[in-house]
């Protein structure tokens, strides 16, 4: 049979309810038979001295009415008529059975007496059998059906022995008993147990019986059969039954409610959901389990989607993809009511895997986190960031102007792809940009994240790392070269260039030198990000031809320059200083364009030189010696050792632009700055101050004794062409303070 919950409830609420009542009825049974006994020792105790007490009574009362007769018989005056007042006395005692005035002569015979009829018979008695009684004497006897108690002693007189025997029936015992208790009493002789009082209308079967002896210590002479009626079960049964049924219903019916309420409607109601949902997923089942385990299964998958939610990235400590994709469809709805704009950007990451193997997983997690925390730092407070996966990061950014878009993504690629300082060491990540615009790429999250998706693949497999979507994307687009293939051509053909930014002297407001910085574009005439350029030549081994191209063109602009002594500055990168053929390369460009060593520039930075200390010393003291002048490039955010700084032939230090551009605001970069100046001079340096962009900024500096400046305040990278009309003009003073 199978039992639904409602049925199963009222049934358990009804079987607790009989029990508590049989629970009850048991322990009132047990009650009163113990109240029986208990009432039974108490009756029989308190009627025993009652009876107690009604004798002593009756004993005093015969001792009294003795002392009365012996005072009578002994008095001279009333002697004469004793016997006329005995016969009065009986009269008027009937409680009093007889009184004998026994007389013996000198043998010890009865003389004479005086009884009443039915008496001891004086002639059988003996003077001897009342020795015991020269005193007074108290016993009780009995004769035929009667108890009597006797008192005798002698009484003075002349010449012979007379013995009073006063006698009373006990049977008045009777009647002072049944006054005294309010019970009626009926008489019985039994020849065994003596004279029995039994109470009338006496019902033994219910009753419980109390037996009580009658008699003095050593004579009883009866009993005393009384009945004690019991507290009757039924009785009490029937006058509590009706209470304690009403009691146990109402609370049996509160107990229901209870269940009702709290427990059996919610789990009705639960279980009909669940079959409602079981029913448009799964189909049930024959077995006995079918109707729960589909309900089961919707709860699971409800349970893993709550813990997934619950859940943000462990590592980073972002957002994860389940909440990241609520809040793109969120954006999503509040763009379609208010016309907003969104940029999902998926960003991969490239480069982490390497590290894994090399340098093991807790590396990684640092760098993921320095990720994270640079994604964070250059959103806005309305953008999002989520970490989707082991590479993945995505972004939802409002697009409040879409050409401030393409700035915005840059700035975001640059804080991924930069250098990453862990345990002092320097690692660098590589990445992809894949970017769908809401509404225009995508009119749904899912849309939107597909053609995102798709524009990181095309991202992946094309020279610039930020893509887009297109309309014409596909997966499987690889249109277009790669970026090897293109900066491998953009070297061969005119897609590379130089631009020129002056290295001004503070105190002559002379050029020292002009650094020589590289510009790709590609062939849609997009700028590329130079350090993205650099980087992805660095890992394609382009970096060699790079080199070489860029030394090639700025020893061509030395050489065709008109200006006397010219100094270019050129930016190595890390891997040219491994390089040690880097002097005989250098060397042949050098003869070739007859540059002087003294007038270029090496610049590496502080990052550089600890990555392998020993190899890149060897390179760079072989550039010293070759009469290159050698400056240490971004001083200040690697952790460059003093020591190393002494034993390279350095002449120079930039102190980072980040530490430059704000100093005028900011006194923690003055404060680093000024240290820095003093540190440079005291190892013999001259100080150049990179990203000078503000009058203000150049004052402290020259304030502060710094030597050289470079800066958008000064001068913007220059082309070739506009070089020579700097030189025109930058040798004043007074103009260069006017800006330019
Ligand atoms: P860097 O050597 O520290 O160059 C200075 C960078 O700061 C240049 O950016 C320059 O345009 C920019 N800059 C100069 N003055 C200011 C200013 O006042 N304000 C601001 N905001 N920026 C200023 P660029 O050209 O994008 O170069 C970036 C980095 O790429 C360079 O940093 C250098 O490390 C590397 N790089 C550039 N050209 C070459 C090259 O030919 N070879 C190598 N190996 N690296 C290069
Ligand atoms: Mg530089
Ligand atoms: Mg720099």
């Amino acid at each position: 049979m199978k039992l639904n919950i409602s049925t199963f409830s009222i049934f358990l609420v009804a079987g607790l309810t009989l029990t508590m009542f049989l629970l009850w009825s048991l322990s009132l049974l047990v009650l009163v038979d113990r109240q029986n006994q208990q009432n039974a020792v108490t009756y029989r105790q308190n009627l025993h001295g009652q009876v107690l007490q009604l004798q002593q009574k009756q004993r005093l009362w015969l001792q009294s009415q003795y002392y009365l007769l012996t005072t009578l018989a002994e008095s001279p005056s009333e002697r004469q008529n004793f016997q006329g007042f005995l016969w009065d006395y009986y009269q008027r005692n009937p409680s009093i059975w007889a009184v004998n005035l026994v007389e013996f002569d000198e043998r010890g015979n009865p003389v004479s007496r005086s009884s009443k009829p039915g008496c001891l018979q004086p002639d059988q008695m003996h003077r001897d059998d009342f020795d015991d009684y020269l005193v007074p004497g108290i016993a009780s006897c009995r004769i035929d059906d009667k108890a009597l108690l006797e008192i005798a002693g002698p009484v003075a007189s002349e010449g012979s022995t007379r013995v009073l025997l006063v006698s009373m029936d006990y049977f008045d015992f009777l009647n002072e008993f049944s006054a005294l208790s309010g019970r009626r009493l009926q008489r019985a002789a039994d020849s065994e147990r003596g004279i029995q009082y039994h109470e009338f209308g006496l019902n033994l079967g219910s009753a419980t019986q109390v037996t009580i002896p009658i008699g003095e210590t050593d004579w009883v002479f009866g009993e005393l059969h009384l009945s004690l009626q019991p507290i009757s079960f039924w009785e009490l049964f029937e006058r509590q039954v009706a209470i304690v049924l009403t009691i146990l219903v109402t609370a049996a019916i509160l107990l229901l409610l209870l269940l009702h309420f709290n427990l059996i409607k919610p789990l009705l109601v639960l279980a009909d959901r669940m079959r409602h949902a079981a029913n448009s997923q799964q189909q049930a089942g024959d077995d006995d389990q079918a109707e729960v385990r589909p309900g089961l299964q919707v709860m699971q998958d409800h349970f893993d989607i709550l813990q997934k939610m619950a859940k943000r990235d462990p590592v980073t400590g972002l957002n994860n993809r389940v909440i990241f994709e609520d809040r793109l469809s969120q954006a999503i709805r509040e763009g379609k009511r208010s016309a907003r704009r969104y940029a999902l950007v998926i960003i991969d990451v490239r480069g982490l895997d390497d590290f894994a193997v090399q340098r093991g997983q807790y590396i990684v997690d640092v760098l993921l986190r320095q990720v994270a925390d640079g994604l964070k730092e250059s959103l806005r407070e309305s953008d999002h960031v989520a970490r989707f996966e082991r590479n993945l990061f995505a972004l939802l950014l409002e697009v409040q102007q879409r050409d401030q878009l393409n700035t915005l993504v840059e700035k975001i690629y640059l804080s991924v792809v930069r250098p990453y300082q862990v345990f002092g060491r320097e690692f660098e990540l590589n990445a992809y940009f894949g970017v769908a615009i809401y509404p225009e790429h995508g009119a749904d999250a899912d849309n939107l994240y597909q053609h995102a998706s798709h524009a990181l693949v095309r991202a992946e497999h094309s020279e610039w790392p930020i893509q887009f979507f297109r309309d014409a994307d596909d997966v499987t687009d690889t249109s277009g070269f790669t970026m090897i293939q293109s900066l491998r051509r953009a070297i061969e053909s005119d897609e590379l260039k130089l631009v020129f930014q002056p290295v001004v002297d503070l105190e002559t407001y002379a050029t020292v030198y002009l650094e020589a910085l590289l510009r790709w574009k590609d062939p849609e005439k997009h700028e590329i990000p130079i350090e993205h350029t650099i980087r992805l030549a660095e890992q394609n081994h382009l970096i060699k031809p790079l080199t070489n191209w860029i030394f090639e063109t700025a020893c061509r602009f030395v050489s065709e320059s008109e200006i006397e002594d010219i100094a270019v500055g050129i930016n190595l990168s890390m891997i040219d200083l491994h390089d040690r053929h880097l002097p005989e390369r250098i060397e042949t460009y050098l003869q070739r364009y007859r540059v002087k060593p003294a007038q270029i520039v090496i610049e590496i930075t502080e990052g550089q030189i600890m990555q392998d200390p020993g190899e890149v010393i060897e390179v760079l003291a072989h550039l010293g010696v070759m009469g290159l002048s050698l400056s240490i490039d971004d001083f200040g955010t690697g952790q460059a050792s003093l020591t190393y700084l002494k034993e390279l032939p350095v002449e120079k230090l930039k102190i980072d632009q980040s530490f430059v551009r704000d100093m005028a605001t900011n006194p923690d970069d003055q404060l680093i700055v000024r240290a820095t100046i003093e540190l440079a001079h005291t190892l013999d340096l001259k100080v150049v101050a990179e990203g000078v962009e503000t009058l203000a900024t150049c004052d402290l500096l020259a304030e502060m004794g710094c030597d050289h400046v470079q800066g958008y305040y000064l001068s913007r990278p220059l082309e070739a062409e506009q070089v020579a009309t700097w030189f025109e003009t930058s040798v004043k003073p007074d103009l260069a303070r006017k800006g330019k």
